[in-house]
């Protein structure tokens, strides 16, 4: 999309800055841009170099899995939002792919079930849930792709899948700065309300002492939001959930891994294949700052428990982040805290799936605000 299509649209005259430029302000960037918001975004990371070895926040370490249609409820907020945001990455991944390389969800996920209970909810979602793409095969040859035992058979679902998040985080800013939108590598240490002008504006004040005014503020700065808003008499409660990622390369030769599915799902892990014999496997949910050498040993063994293939291989890389998960609240948190003061974090597990859902809801908080 163009700026001038950009323009085109029902623009809003009101100015809205989102702080943050993990994937839950990215994309809620990329659909108020989109929708015709005059925007801007802040995050002192945001023209670093990416190197997920070394990620600046959680969505450049994250593994990109997207599994929606497979989660274990299907009613509720969690599953609208995972049902909504499934049908928009397959838009904007077509849209993006518009530009440049190609960004694709790599599909389909496997699911190996670990023990009865879960082989039989398994074989529930595959026929409770046939129109939207997903299967359960009895007779499916696990050998091909891990060379394991399995006494069941394995659930597919055709329409999950994974993306390649350092791609994606690359083409929604290079969307954002063709269509201008300003872009401020700071870092915001401050918020105030103008009270002194008719429209009581926002105040942003940044850690090198310049500010804006804006008319709204949408924060995504995961743990970064707490203090944020605190000053303002608003209390939300995060806390830090770390996870660990590694990417191996595994030493067998008769593993075919031509037909690798996007995402193959065992034991809790997600394991991910890269290139030639090289994989990454995760993650890890860790209570807490500090990475556990404990947690990594038991995820890789976990890794070895059923197959040979994974039974020799060398760490290439490994990396971990913190998530923000909301303290007796579900994850994520979306509130629409005063006038003009939005919240959008607490992503922790599922971040990257329900980023386009968030930003949704987002756009339309602020739709409500600018009716009234
Ligand atoms: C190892 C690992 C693997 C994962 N795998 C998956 C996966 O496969 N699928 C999935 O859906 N999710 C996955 N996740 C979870 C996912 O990465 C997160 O849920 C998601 O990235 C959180 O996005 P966010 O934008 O809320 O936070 P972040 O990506 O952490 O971004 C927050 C941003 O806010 C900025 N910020 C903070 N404070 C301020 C401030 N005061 N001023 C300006 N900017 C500020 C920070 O600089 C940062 O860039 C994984 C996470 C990890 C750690």
């Amino acid at each position: 999309m163009s700026t001038k299509q950009i323009k085109d649209q029902n623009e809003l005259k009101e100015s809205t800055t989102i702080i943050g430029c993990g994937i839950a302000g990215l994309t809620t960037a990329f659909y108020l841009a989109k929708k015709g918001h005059q925007i801007t975004v802040i995050d002192p990371t945001i023209n670093n170099d990416i190197d997920p070895q070394i990620p600046s926040n959680a969505t450049e370490a994250s593994l990109g899995v997207l599994m929606g249609y497979v989660s274990r409820k299907s009613s509720g907020r969690g599953w609208k939002m995972k049902m909504k945001s499934m049908k928009i990455w397959e838009e904007w991944t077509e849209e993006l792919s518009n530009n440049g390389k190609e960004i694709k969800i790599k599909k389909p996920l496997i699911k190996i079930p670990k023990n009865d209970k879960e082989n039989e909810f398994m074989m529930h979602i595959a026929k409770e849930r046939k129109d939207l793409g997903i299967k359960y095969e009895k007779i499916y040859n696990t050998k091909n792709l891990i060379s394991m035992k399995n006494s069941y058979g394995v659930l597919i679902s055709n329409k999950d899948g994974r993306i390649d998040p350092i791609l994606l985080i690359e083409k929604l800013k290079n969307a954002l700065k063709s269509w201008k939108i300003a872009m401020i590598q700071q870092s915001v240490i401050q918020l105030k309300r103008n009270l002194n002008s008719k429209e009581k504006r926002w105040i942003i004040i940044m850690a090198n002492g310049t500010y804006i005014a804006q008319d709204n503020i949408v924060i995504c700065g995961a743990l970064g939001s707490i203090n944020l808003v605190k000053p303002l008499g608003h209390t939300i409660s995060l806390e830090p959930i770390l996870g660990q990622a590694v990417e191996i390369a595994i030493k067998s030769e008769d593993v075919i891994i031509n037909n690798w599915p996007g995402i193959l799902s065992i034991n809790g892990l997600n394991i991910i294949h890269k290139y030639k014999n090289t994989f990454l496997i995760g993650a890890t949910i860790e209570p807490g700052v500090k990475a556990s050498i404990q947690e990594k040993i038991s995820m890789l063994n976990s890794l070895k428990k059923d197959s040979t293939i994974f039974k020799d291989y060398v760490i290439k890389k490994e990396w971990h982040y913190l998530r923000a998960r909301p303290i007796n609240e579900p994850a994520p948190l979306l509130k629409n805290l005063e006038k003009g003061l939005i919240i959008n974090s607490g992503h922790y597990r599922n971040g990257i799936l329900l980023a386009p859902a968030c930003a949704e809801w987002t756009w339309k908080e602020l739709c409500k605000q600018s009716i009234h």
